[in-house]
């Protein structure tokens, strides 16, 4: 052998050995060669490594094993092929296959090489496995853009979701998109009374109904706590938006089963629409944000369309409550009282006291233009405590003056109602007073005792067992009435005022035969009855006709500051003694 054709061959070895190195030292490529039609010629332990093929099972076979069914079918293998040979290099990512058919992630190039001539000699298909680092890129992206508890999109999914929304209209942002913001009536009292991993099943459950409520439209965000908004894309109609949110509502208000404990939470929604109520992103969440205010203001479990006069009330509100708090530091709440009149000897047996706002500027306001609002304040609460202190204190003095021993009823907020400590404070507040637990009365409407059954119930229960009265309040204007009547540990039934206005001479029979059936029906249950807003002696007349106990209303008083409602009670007595009806002692 020439000492040239040696180191030839030598040279020749070098290089196979180089190459080998390569080729089968990478273990984290699968580096494969392919002939001129795509059939393996070489193989190296990446690609067995990757693909789980040895080397023996798949020399001679085509590369389009590594694709899946459909890629096979759309023709990939052989438009990679001829995309290679054209450019050189084709690269890509894409889902492959390993032997037995599991699916990889695959970072891929394709190189074609070509002989001197020009001629295809054949290809190098590399492959690295990605999978894993896609997964763990999907649950990052899953972890930012999805809440964990619901499962929903979050917050930043929503921002960047309408920011792409308003980025495919260039400058002119939003157009045509629909956002309704909702948010759980009655929540915070499920977590707090519950607990928060009730509140959570709550949560999950009412999620899980938006993104049903939602499909077809949009999609179902979840921004955190109770709250959750859906967008609809494409949407510029105010009808249809209404629709979908009042779908949503109402498939939030279904009863849910939890632990085997039957809840209700309800729902309000605020629904504003690009470009009409703003065209950027912020702007558009901003008006649906105001229109949920506007909703829950307005009592919870409505929708609100935006419009731009809410700005203003919201502020109005905003100030509203700040007042309200001075009003309280400044002791500008007062008490009065209106009288609650035995039907059968017309005998003043009760008082309910009304809550009264001595306004330095605007002078004495009923509750209609502030209670809302000071309800939903958190300072209800203290102002509740001080009113059924006031009521205690006022009842403890008109019994030290001599005054026939009436009943005191109350009204109560929600959040009062919800707070534990509640029993407790009444207690306290009979006992400082030194009052006998039937001279108070808590009224309590339908609403107040929303939320969860099991937790109202036990909450009536303790404050009948203090052995006060527990009127159901505006009895027959909500829609539960007849459930929580026969449910809940109560002593009286209030009719609401509705139902007497109904009451009207000539009578309307189907009117009054509703009243009737009330009354019967709370005596069949051993609840006392009281009408409230009896204005004429036509009404008085007819409750007294149908058997009920007690009435309440203009005809008899308006409420009456203190020391008014001290007269009227001189004067009603004096009148019972001159018509020698009564003593005034034994008025009770
Ligand atoms: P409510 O508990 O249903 O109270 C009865 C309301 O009807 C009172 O209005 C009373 O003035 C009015 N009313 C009484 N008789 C008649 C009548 O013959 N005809 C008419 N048209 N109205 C009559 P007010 O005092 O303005 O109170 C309104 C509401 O504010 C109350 O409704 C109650 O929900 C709330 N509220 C009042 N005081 C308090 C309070 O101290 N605490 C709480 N939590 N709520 C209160
Ligand atoms: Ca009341
Ligand atoms: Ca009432």
């Amino acid at each position: 052998m020439s000492k040239e054709l040696v180191s030839a061959e030598s040279l020749l070895h070098q290089a196979e050995w180089r190459f080998r190195l390569l080729v089968e030292g990478v273990r984290e490529y699968a580096i494969v060669l392919l002939d001129a039609k795509g059939d393996v010629t070489n193989w190296n332990p990446g690609a067995e490594r990757i693909t789980g093929y040895k080397a023996e099972e798949i020399l001679g076979k085509s590369f389009a094993r590594f694709y899946t069914g459909i890629d096979r079918l759309l023709g990939a293998p052989d438009k990679a092929l001829s995309l290679a040979a054209r450019d050189g290099l084709q690269e890509g990512e894409g889902w492959r296959l390993r032997k037995g058919g599991e699916r990889f992630w695959a970072k891929t190039a394709l190189h074609a090489f070509r002989d001197t001539s020009g001629e295809i000699l054949g290809f190098a298909q590399l492959m690295k496995d990605l999978t894993e680092q896609r997964l763990v890129n999907a649950k990052l992206h899953q972890l930012a853009y999805y809440d964990t508890m619901t499962g929903l999109r979050n917050r930043i999914c929503l921002l960047n979701d309408l920011k792409s929304l308003a980025e495919k209209n260039g400058a002119s942002g939003l157009n045509a998109v629909s956002i309704v913001m909702l948010d759980l009536d009655g929540f915070k009292e499920i977590n707090d009374s519950l607990g928060h991993s009730t509140g959570d099943h709550v949560l999950s459950q009412v999620a899980k109904r938006l993104s049903v409520a939602a499909r077809g439209s949009g999609k179902a965000y979840r921004l955190g706590g109770d709250e959750f908004t859906l967008v609809l894309p494409g949407c510029d109609d105010p009808l249809l938006a209404s629709n979908v949110a009042d779908r949503a509502m109402r498939a939030v208000e279904e009863p849910l089963e939890i632990d085997g404990r039957r809840l209700t939470v309800g729902a309000s929604a605020g629904i504003a629409i690009a470009p009409a109520h703003g065209s950027s992103v912020e702007e558009v969440i901003g008006s649906a944000d105001l229109a949920l205010h506007d909703a829950k203001l307005s009592g919870g479990r409505k929708f609100s369309l935006f419009a731009p006069a809410m700005r203003a009330r919201v502020a109005a509100r905003q100030e509203l409550k700040l007042e309200l708090r001075r009003a309280h530091m400044a002791h500008e709440f007062d008490i009065f009282y209106q009288p609650q009149i035995r039907l059968r000897d017309g005998a003043v047996v009760g008082a309910e006291a009304l809550l009264r706002w001595r306004h330095p500027d605007r002078g004495l306001l009923t509750p209609a233009s502030f209670i809302e609002t000071l309800a939903r304040n958190p300072i209800a609460t203290d102002v509740g405590v001080w009113i059924l202190h006031a009521a205690c204190e006022t009842a403890a003095a008109w019994r030290a003056k001599g005054l026939p021993p009436i009943r005191l009823a109350v009204n109560l907020f929600p959040d009062q109602f919800h707070d534990p400590d509640l029993p407790a404070i009444v207690a306290d507040a009979l006992r400082q007073h030194e009052l006998p637990p039937d001279a108070l009365e808590l009224e309590i409407t339908e609403n107040i005792a929303l939320g969860n059954e099991e937790t109202a119930k036990a909450r009536l229960r303790d404050l009948r067992d203090l052995g006060i009265g527990l009127a159901f309040d505006d009895f027959g204007a909500g829609y539960a009435s007849l459930k929580c009547l026969t449910q809940y540990p109560l002593t009286r039934v209030k009719i609401d005022r509705s139902f007497v206005d109904m009451i009207t001479d000539p009578p309307a029979s189907a009117d009054t035969a509703v009243v009737l059936s009330m009354i019967t029906m709370a005596h069949h249950l051993g609840l006392s009855v009281i009408a409230e807003g009896v204005e004429n002696e036509y009404q008085a007349q007819f409750l007294r006709d149908q058997g009920c106990d007690e009435a309440q209303g203009f005809l008899y008083a308006q409420p009456l500051a203190a020391e008014k409602f001290v007269e009227f009670m001189w004067r009603a007595w004096s009148q019972r003694v001159g018509e020698g009806r009564a003593r005034p002692t034994l008025v009770a």
